[in-house]
């Protein structure tokens, strides 16, 4: 049994930042030379630490926002309340500040989103697991928290030495104990990462508020847009509870085949329309940007802004709709015209002399919209006419079958329930000396850097709790278990 004053149960991006936060703030103490028993640890899974943050931002890692808290908060979900005081404690210049010292050089691009200079994420985890050192913290790789028993509650409220410590028992047979636990094992999106929602399970177990998770920041299947779905929408709803493609209703696998209407629009990137989303007749969400049409459905930056709402009215049973209009700079009445007079020239061009209705309509879309849209508009827009173009190119709809899962999905919405944790510290309420940061909290972030900054700094102020209460209780004696 190996013991630790602090141990640190996942080393993602919350998890190196807890053991920063934590070893600073033990070198700091005026302590002189930390023992052993008193080096921050953290426990990895994996062959090695920061696995999703090697994956983030297309390989880039967009791993801050620079806005304030105002602006910042506005993109951080359900309630950005408990996250403003680690905001405060490692604010984004902070942040930036300490991956500089530490000679990561970064820049901000549109959008006030941060990246490493490098384009390089793995530069990023090289310069944290650097921190992570220079601190005085240790990271074990390869060690899978299989187990964990919290202490029973007296013997932590009486501080009784040598008791009151969590137990961690690893898959390779090694085990742990501490006075301090920090879990930050992330949520459940991109398993091969490592995150697979294991502190999420035990902490349902020891009676720790969870909130229901779902995948949020992933693509939305328009109906028919997956071989395997095309049954019509009345039909999918009435499968209740769990659909017939996955354990959550209206997860559809991202490896499910496309369908005839997916292939002709897969891979196609709409620039500048608008989009809305409506929820069983009413208008939820209505924007103007980018869309990608990809082998999961609908994404792209609009898409995963969607997402969340999408995702969640989904699991409510709710019947959900996205509208796209292709020319949201020009009203129906204006496009009308526009084409009236376009069908004119095309009718009047003596090259279209014994062209049928159909090559004709043909040159009018490719007037309209780019050619390689063509074939998917149409399929999705059968009977279209040069008289009702105009309609449908202002107001394609597309009723939503489901979305992709935690296979594919950028973040976990949901997730410990903030109200059972002190936002100050990052402890848990229930149980003292247990803290949770990153991912794992029902706080998620829309793309941008939100969610790589909940992790850092909701991870740092969690280190920076347990080193403060590690000071507290006693002057480094070192145990031997
Ligand atoms: C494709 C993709 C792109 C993204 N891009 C961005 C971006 O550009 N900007 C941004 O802000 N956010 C981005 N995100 C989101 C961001 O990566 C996460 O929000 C963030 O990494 C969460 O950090 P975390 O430390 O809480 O969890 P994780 O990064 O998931 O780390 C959890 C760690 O715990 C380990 N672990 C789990 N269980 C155990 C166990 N039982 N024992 C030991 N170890 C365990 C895991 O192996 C993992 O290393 C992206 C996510 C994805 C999937």
């Amino acid at each position: 049994m190996i013991y630790r004053d602090i141990i640190i149960i996942g080393g993602g991006a919350a998890g190196l930042m807890a053991a920063i936060g934590a070893g600073n703030a033990l070198r700091h103490s005026g302590a002189g030379k930390i023992p052993e028993s008193a080096r921050p640890l953290v426990l990895e899974k994996m062959p090695r630490p920061g696995r999703k943050i090697m994956i983030t931002g297309k390989g880039r890692c967009n791993f801050t926002n620079f806005k304030e808290w105002n602006g910042f908060s506005e993109h951080v979900h359900p309630n950005p309340r408990p996250l403003r005081p680690a905001f405060y404690n490692l604010s984004p210049e902070k942040l930036t500040e300490m991956l500089g010292n530490a000679g990561l050089e970064t820049v901000v691009e549109r959008g006030d989103r941060a990246f490493p200079a490098s384009h390089r994420a793995a530069d990023v985890v090289d310069t944290l697991v650097r921190m992570v050192r220079e601190s005085g913290a240790e990271i074990r790789c390869g060690e899978e928290a299989v187990s964990i028993t919290v202490p029973d509650t007296e013997t932590v409220l009486a501080g009784n030495e040598g008791n009151g410590h969590f137990r961690i028992e690893c898959s390779g047979g090694q085990s742990y104990c501490c006075r301090n636990l920090i879990i930050t094992t992330g949520g459940l999106s991109y398993p091969a990462s490592g995150s697979t929602g294991d502190g999420l399970a035990w902490a349902r177990r020891n009676g720790i508020a969870v909130k229901s998770t779902f995948p949020s920041l992933t693509a939305i299947v328009p109906a028919g847009y997956k071989a395997a779905v095309s049954r019509n929408l009345s039909e999918d709803r009435a499968i209740s509870g769990k659909s017939s493609t996955g354990d959550l209703k209206g997860h559809i696998d991202r490896s499910t085949p496309l369908s005839a209407k997916g292939k002709a629009l897969a891979g196609i990137r709409l620039k500048n329309i608008g989009l809305s989303v409506t929820v069983d007749g009413s208008t939820v969400y209505d924007d103007t940007g980018d869309i990608d049409f990809t082998d999961g459905g609908l994404e792209g930056p609009l898409g995963f802004r969607v997402s969340r709402k999408c995702v969640n009215a989904i699991l409510n049973g709710s019947k959900v709709s996205a509208h796209i209009d292709l020319k949201p700079a020009v009203s129906q009445e204006e496009l009308e015209a526009r084409i009236t007079r376009l069908w004119q020239e095309i009718s009047e061009d003596s090259r279209s002399t014994g062209k049928k209705y159909g090559e004709r309509f043909g040159i009018l879309l490719g007037k309209l919209m780019p050619r390689e849209l063509t074939a998917g508009f149409l399929h999705c827009n059968q009977g279209t006419d040069h008289k009702t173009l105009a309609r449908k190119l202002k107001d394609w709809k597309m009723d939503i079958a489901g979305y992709v899962g935690y296979e594919r999905c950028v973040i976990t919405a949901g997730g410990i329930d903030t109200s059972a944790i002190i936002p100050g510290t990052m402890e848990c309420r229930k149980i003292r000396g247990l803290y949770f940061a990153g991912e794992i909290l029902d706080l998620d972030g829309d793309t941008g850097g939100y969610n790589l900054h909940i992790a850092f700094s909701t991870g740092y102020l969690a280190g920076q709790s347990a080193a403060a209460s590690v000071i507290q209780a006693r002057a480094f004696p070192s145990l031997q278990v």
